[in-house]
């Protein structure tokens, strides 16, 4: 049985509910040294679909989780991105 987490500070941008993450990216920008995540999710009340950016430092415990489940680490001050 497959257990979804739910992302603990993102939430549908419609109806507030929890969503289901489907991807991630990592967005660097470089002048301001942030590392940000951005997400893509599926409602899973009412079905809309949408993204959240969230900044790398801040993700909680779930997020974290999905980003390690999708190869997206980050090691030092480097990125690695694996497929
Ligand atoms: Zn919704």
């Amino acid at each position: 049985m497959k257990h979804i987490k739910y992302p603990e500070s993102i939430f549908c941008s419609e109806c507030q509910s929890h969503v289901e993450m489907l991807r991630c990216r990592m967005m660097v920008r470089k002048n301001r040294g942030r590392t940000q995540v951005e997400f893509d999710y599926v409602c899973v009340d009412c079905g809309n679909r949408a993204s959240a950016i969230r900044d790398w430092e801040y993700l909680q415990y779930s997020e974290r989780d999905f980003c390690q489940s999708k190869g997206l680490v980050l090691a030092g001050t480097g990125l690695k991105l694996q497929p």
